[in-house]
């Protein structure tokens, strides 16, 4: 059955790859993101190969920008059955420069240079908001379609360094760790009312986000990229398209008793404690 799926930050990689494979099982899908360009790429892409997509702009901080993209939705394609709250990501100003702290790091003149004790308040603020808050708000604002049909979903992404924190990212790792916890929160909030709730824990994908971080200028890995090679047991990134059947698996009623997970999806990186 055809149904209406709501994508948040879906201009972007993972999403726009999720959004595509919904429209190619025959869903109506709404293609988020706060650049309109984006959306609109994806969206094209979705009509030009005979599905059905509208692209709108909406800022998943800001409850009237979504309010007013439901109302276009609910008219354009009608009441709204999936959400995947897909906006998110990290911010440098709440990134340290080192995994670990050394005395003489306090001393260091380097230009940029950050220790814990540099982080920028604002930054630490920008990467909650933007992940927990981005995840709360439309949830809020979509998921009261959900209410008393059948058959409703809400899929959250969720990351690796919700399990145990990365370094260098504290305010992304325990963000995420929210929206992890929230997705518990959520399943049970929502059970009596038949709507189910879930998240993927992507492990390592290549995006233009972490392409900085994880590789160089000429491909090659960086020291952190290869840390993660070596520590993820199949051996690669995960590429964008990893995690359509698993996407797929929880917003149909395939998974009909399934609510509250959050599935890694990250070769096995979880698994292994590197010995
Ligand atoms: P991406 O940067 O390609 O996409 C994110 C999209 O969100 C962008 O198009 C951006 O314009 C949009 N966005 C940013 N702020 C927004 C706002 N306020 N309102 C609406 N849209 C906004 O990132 P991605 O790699 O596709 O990541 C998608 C999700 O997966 C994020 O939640 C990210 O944290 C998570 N994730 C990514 C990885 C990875 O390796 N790439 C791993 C784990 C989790």
């Amino acid at each position: 059955m055809s149904k209406v799926v709501v994508l948040t930050g879906a201009g972007g990689v993972l999403c726009s790859t999720l959004a595509k494979a919904f429209a190619k099982q025959g869903h109506k899908v709404a293609v988020l993101d706060l650049k309109i360009e984006l959306a609109q790429k994806v969206a094209d892409d979705i009509t030009s190969t005979g599905g059905k997509a509208i692209a709108l702009a909406a800022n998943v901080l800001e409850k009237p920008s979504l309010e007013q993209a439901k109302t276009v939705i609910n008219e354009k394609l009608g009441s709204i059955d999936i959400l995947v709250n897909g906006a998110g990501g990290n911010h440098p100003l709440g990134t340290t420069s080192n995994s670990f702290l050394y005395e003489e790091d306090l001393m260091s003149k380097v230009e940029g240079f950050k220790t814990y004790f540099d982080l920028d308040t604002e930054g630490i603020k920008f990467v909650f908001d933007l992940n927990f808050v981005g995840t709360f708000l439309p949830t809020q604002v979509f998921a009261k379609d959900m209410i008393g049909k059948k058959g409703c979903n809400i899929l959250n992404i969720s990351s690796m360094n919700a399990f145990t924190p990365l370094t260098k990212i504290p305010a992304y790792s325990g963000a995420k760790a929210a929206v992890s916890n929230f997705t518990q929160w959520l399943a049970v909030h929502l059970s009596k009312v038949n709507v189910r709730v879930n998240a993927l824990a992507p492990g390592f994908f290549l995006t233009e986000q972490n392409r900085n971080l994880l590789t160089n200028s000429d491909g090659s890995l960086t020291q952190r990229g290869q840390q993660i090679i070596d520590q993820t047991p199949m051996g690669r990134f995960g590429m964008p398209e990893d995690l359509i059947s698993t996407t797929m698996f929880l917003c149909s009623d395939e998974s009909s008793f399934v609510t509250g997970v959050v599935i890694p999806i990250d070769g096995g990186f979880s698994a292994y404690s590197g010995v």
